[in-house]
């Protein structure tokens, strides 16, 4: 399936500014809200689309990729958090490695000895970011070759000292008064030169192998949320440290919750009768347990109650839990009997004033209105 380009989703020109790319998300994603469209699959599909083209275009590196290499840039080794998630051939995790490169102080010089960092995208449930987990993901990724010990040299044979730089990786070249540095082009720095490659790994010192890794989802994980595993990423090049594995998680939309950071929100439908006489009624909560909620008579449509710490809980303030708030929906019941329907004329027959405080109130203001008008 082709994907649309991010600046179509939400309608912007390449050259929109920081401003405009939150502004027009605001206004599609309140628009394409699976909340307002109740039932529309399609409505449902367009949210994530532009949840995700906000997500690359509101963030200046991650733009700055997506203009360079498109969704290349996000996509490639980035199976749904499926085994199968890594593509090695991929530019990904060069592009990647240019994104954190810098943020993590990495300097220039050291890229060619760290390993790459790896992207590994994993889909949970709400309820498994309410509860937290430890899964264990399958990656496959370079390790030291174990024929060579990641020397590179065929088995009984060693690496020889270069001769370009004598052993140091770099070498120096006078240009006036200035000597100038440079790394060694002949072992490009690794000071080693390996005179019978080593058949296992054809002399890169690396082969790929899948790992098994376990891993802590903590409580309170957002969609969006990353977690950097230290040191699990590609092995480094000539000794250097490996790179780091990083977890993006997304977090699944609920059927019943809608969750905005660390509240939820639910909409529970009521009986007329119900709203009109006062009763209880029983809410689910993330937990999977239920609350009973005491609604008072003459409640009204739309109407919260606030379930205080039935949230989700904060990540990595430990004991902050959000709230849920219920938003009550009277139904209007449908399919009446024949009898349903003589009790309601007979109810309605015993209407009196203050019954419907909201209709009186409008009919007073559209008779002001019109009377006015009139004049
Ligand atoms: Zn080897
Ligand atoms: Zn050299």
């Amino acid at each position: 399936m082709s994907k649309q380009c991010y600046y179509d989703v939400l309608g912007l020109a390449r050259s929109a500014s920081p401003e405009e790319v939150k502004g027009a998300y605001r206004k599609l994603a309140k628009e394409h809200h699976p909340d307002r469209n109740p039932g529309n699959n399609g409505a449902d599909h367009k949210f994530k689309e532009i949840n995700e083209a906000y997500e690359i275009l509101k963030d200046p590196n991650r733009r700055a990729a997506y203009d360079r290499f498109g969704h290349a840039a996000f996509e490639n080794g980035a199976g749904r958090g499926g085994p199968q998630g890594f593509d090695f051939a991929s530019s990904f995790t060069d592009v990647f490695d240019d994104l954190f490169g810098e943020m993590m102080g990495g300097k220039r010089g050291r890229r060619h000895n760290r390993g790459s960092d790896l992207r590994y995208n994993m889909e949970i449930t709400l309820e498994e970011a309410f509860r937290g987990k430890t899964t264990e993901i399958h990656v496959p990724t370079l390790v030291l070759c174990e024929g060579c010990g990641g020397s590179g040299a065929e088995h009984g044979t060693k690496p020889e000292t270069c001769g370009a730089c004598a052993g140091h990786g770099k070498v120096r070249a006078s240009q006036g008064f200035f000597t100038i540095e440079r790394t060694c082009p002949k072992c490009r720095g690794a000071g080693r030169v390996v005179r019978h490659p080593c058949r296992d790994c054809s002399g890169s010192g690396h082969t790929q192998k899948e790992r098994t890794l376990s891993v802590d989802i903590p409580m309170g994980v957002e969609d969006g949320t990353r977690i950097r595993l230290s040191g699990e990423g590609q092995a480094g090049m000539n000794g250097g440290p490996p790179g780091d594995l990083y977890i993006f998680l997304s977090v699944q939309q609920h059927q019943i919750f809608q969750r905005d950071a660390q509240d939820l929100y639910c909409h529970v439908p009521v009986s007329f009768v119900t709203a009109s006489l006062g009763g209880d009624v029983e809410v689910p909560t993330i937990s999977g347990g239920r609350v009973k909620v005491t609604i008072p008579d003459g409640t009204q449509t739309g109407h919260q109650f606030k379930l205080r710490g039935k949230g989700m809980p904060v990540l990595k303030a430990h004991g902050h839990v959000g709230d849920l708030f219920v938003e009550v929906r009277v139904e209007t019941p449908v399919k009446l009997s024949k009898r349903q329907k003589e009790l309601l004329k007979a109810f309605e027959a015993e209407a009196h004033q203050g019954n419907q405080p909201e209709t009186e109130g409008f009919f007073a203001k559209v008779k002001d209105f019109l009377g006015g008008k009139a004049n």
